[in-house]
């Protein structure tokens, strides 16, 4: 059998493996989409590097576009098989994909009204349309954590907690071919330890091969704080001491959930007013949130004990979601402290960049970076702390104060990721491969992983094959 590293290799989006078995079955793991494409051109100009009807089935790990975002067009192009996933990733991929097509949609329509008339050829066309998206959708095949199945003969699969998002999944492969028996522990993408809302990722027993995530090898993450300890202390210095605005950029699906249950915790102990207005300014997380409630099963103790208690982590009647245009617009004159969390996370379009250009001026509010932001977004411009910024084509004087808070990190740090390796036995396995993260990450985390005992650590370029026999 082969494995095929087709994406997320030396970089951290467009997720794609290919296990090939020797009877022609092929199964690929993710199909993301790539979003650095052009920093690394692809080694095949097609999106694929292979007929999508040859493909048999797909095991996806978890619901983010860099994961899930090609499986439109997989299907498109004429893949008809099982797409495997858990519950929760089926419903919270069916909103990102969807999502996803209207970003690519408005940006189309955006750069077609930019560009001159002769040129307007050359625009980029949105990949998929919704048509693909819910056609995506019927080849969702539910399945259960922590209960194998057998996608094909000799193959047996079983997902496990990553901890990451809600039902991301770790995949435990056993192939079974020509008498022999490997079994490859895919991590998918990691969570924290002890994150909100989530239970811990459990580390893989009794593989020989571990495909492991590497995106902040390397890097600590900043805090090892408490997150509410963290954020208490800057809505209390914004919202309380200067009666400012805390302006929160964050993923619709995942940081918003975790940082408005850590808000309703904050009150529910009596840290910050209870009567203090937030403003969830996001139609994809008010599609999204339900689905957290939905699987109670996926929660850990901790939100499960506060559901208990206060009968919701999510409603409070001081927290208002805001879904159309009209309630989003009326929040720009409404100038009570208050906290307002809108996507997106990295402050490139979306909602958050008007709340960002309506307070970067205002010396009594703060901008609060909670997660990665890739160079040349507007969030990574913010950080850099410059005294003036360029937001929609107009220069704005930066007065506002600008952090960043890490401890909502949905991915985990170089010492955490170590542990996890750590405890998967690296002495016992064949190999260790390191992806989804860029070449100088992987490379400090090749280091550790050989100092844990690893016999053979791997870092797979983009396209390479490895045979199994
Ligand atoms: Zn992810």
């Amino acid at each position: 059998m082969k494995l095929y590293f087709w994406g997320a290799a030396r970089q951290v989006t467009g997720s794609m493996y290919l296990l090939e078995m020797n009877d022609g079955f092929r199964m690929l793991v993710d199909c993301g989409m790539d979003y650095e494409v052009k920093k690394n051109p692809v080694v095949n100009p097609k999106i694929f590097p292979f007929e999508a009807s040859s493909i048999h089935a797909v095991l996806l790990t978890h619901a983010h576009i860099d994961h899930s975002g090609n499986l439109p067009i997989l299907v498109k192009e004429g893949f008809k098989g099982p797409i495997y996933c858990t519950s929760a990733t089926a419903e919270l991929s069916a909103y990102l994909l969807f999502d996803s097509c209207h970003i690519q949609q408005g940006d189309y329509i955006r750069a077609l009204a930019r560009s001159k008339k002769n040129r307007r050829h050359l625009v980029q066309k949105p990949l998929y349309s919704e048509k693909n998206v819910s056609d995506t959708v019927r080849f969702f095949e539910r399945i259960q954590l922590d209960q194998s199945f057998v996608p094909h003969r000799g193959i047996e699969v079983q997902y496990q907690e990553a901890g990451h998002l809600l039902g991301a999944a770790g995949i435990l492969i056993q192939i079974s071919e020509n008498g022999k028996t490997h079994r490859f522990g895919f991590t998918g993408d990691l969570g924290r330890k002890n994150s909100k809302l989530l239970r811990d990722g459990i580390p893989f027993k009794n593989i020989d091969y571990l495909i492991s995530e590497g995106t902040y090898g390397g890097r600590k993450h900043l805090s090892k704080q408490a997150p509410e300890e963290e954020l208490a202390a800057f809505i209390t210095s914004t919202c309380i001491a200067q009666r400012g605005k805390l302006i929160i950029p964050a993923f619709s699906v995942g940081r918003t959930q975790s940082i408005v249950f850590t808000i309703h915790q904050l009150k529910a102990k009596g840290i910050i007013p209870s009567t203090l207005k937030v403003f969830v300014d996001s139609p994809l997380a008010i599609k999204s949130t339900p689905v957290y409630d939905k699987h109670p099963e996926l929660l850990n103790e901790e939100a499960i004990q506060f559901k208990l208690n206060y009968g919701s982590l999510f409603e409070h009647e001081h927290t208002h979601y805001l879904d159309t245009k009209n309630a989003h617009e009326a929040l720009s004159v409404y100038y009570d402290p208050c906290i307002i969390i809108s996507a997106a996370g990295m402050v490139e379009g979306g909602r958050i960049q008007e709340h960002v250009m309506n307070h970067i001026e205002h010396p009594t509010a703060t901008i609060l970076i909670a997660g990665f932001c890739a160079e040349g977004t507007l969030g990574y411009r913010l950080l850099l702390g410059q005294p003036t910024i360029k937001i929609k084509d107009k220069d704005k004087r930066v007065h506002a104060r600008i952090a960043k808070i890490d401890v909502f990190s949905s991915h985990p740090d170089h010492d955490e990721i170590l542990e996890f390796i750590y405890a998967c036995k690296p002495p016992q396995l064949e190999s260790v491969f390191l992806i989804h993260g860029e070449l100088p990450q992987l490379e400090a985390l090749k280091s550790a992983v050989l100092q844990i005992g690893a016999k053979k650590v791997e870092i797979p370029k983009q396209g390479q094959v490895y045979e199994f026999n």
